[in-house]
């Protein structure tokens, strides 16, 4: 009865698309919107995860890595940044829609676990944001998406140690260039100590051109962490 009753009061609408859904499922997305969803599946770059347009190759490194191999260990990423997973993702940053953590880690978690099983990482970082930027916003999307994968996959999120100490311009209108520059010298490590040794996975929602993940991985692999494996809801192809 009450069911019903909430279900005439908040009608179940896709995440993504906004249209009605009659079984909404733990997604919360409509088939169509779910058909559009682009996981990212071999053949894949091994390093950075750039997936190959070949169908039926094997997953090797791509020129790019070889020419310049990245500081990272390897990137994994679930979605191509592109249509729904994209429009989840914007909702969820720039509206503020909080709840959207929700299907994006479940998404992550389907292509994504046994990448971050596997690697044996002992702990999971968060891309850290300036604290002025997180007073803007609210919040930190990747710790709110850190914090069910940390539960999902048992390994434990460090919030506090990968600081941001430099504000930085929004990467979104930078080329490849000016995003390494812009970011080079923006993170430090509160607690070296901590990270000397051990594996560790960084975690973001986007990964674009890698340059903000590549600086945290400078600075992580610098306080002594023996690997760096990157993890990103979508990846821009
Ligand atoms: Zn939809
Ligand atoms: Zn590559």
């Amino acid at each position: 009865m009450l069911r019903v009753l909430l279900g005439l009061l908040f009608p179940p609408l896709c995440h993504a698309c906004r249209k009605f859904i009659p079984n909404a499922g733990e997604l919360h997305l409509c088939l169509r919107c779910r058909e559009e969803l682009h996981p990212i599946t071999s053949p894949l770059c091994t390093v950075c995860g750039i997936p190959f347009a070949t169908p039926g190759g094997i997953d090797h490194p791509c020129g790019a890595c070889l020419t310049t191999p990245p500081r990272y260990s390897a990137a994994r990423a679930a979605l191509c940044f592109d249509g729904p997973a994209r429009e989840l993702i914007h909702r969820f940053k720039y509206d503020r829609k909080v709840h959207l953590a929700h299907p994006l880690t479940l998404l992550a978690n389907e292509t994504l676990s046994s990448f971050a099983l596997s690697s044996g990482a002992e702990l999971l970082f968060p891309v850290p944001l300036h604290r002025q930027r997180l007073r803007e916003r609210g919040f930190n999307q990747a710790i709110l998406l850190g914090r069910p994968l940390s539960k999902m996959w048992r390994i434990p999120l460090v919030v506090n140690n990968l600081r941001r100490i430099r504000r930085t311009e929004p990467q979104v209108t930078l080329s490849a260039a000016e995003r390494q520059a812009n970011v080079r010298g923006a993170f430090s490590l509160a607690d070296p100590a901590a990270v000397r040794g051990k594996k560790v996975i960084l975690l973001d929602d986007v990964y674009t051109t890698g340059s903000t993940v590549a600086e945290c991985s400078r600075v992580l692999r610098k306080g002594g962490a023996e690997e760096v494996y990157i993890i990103t809801v979508a990846r821009a192809v």
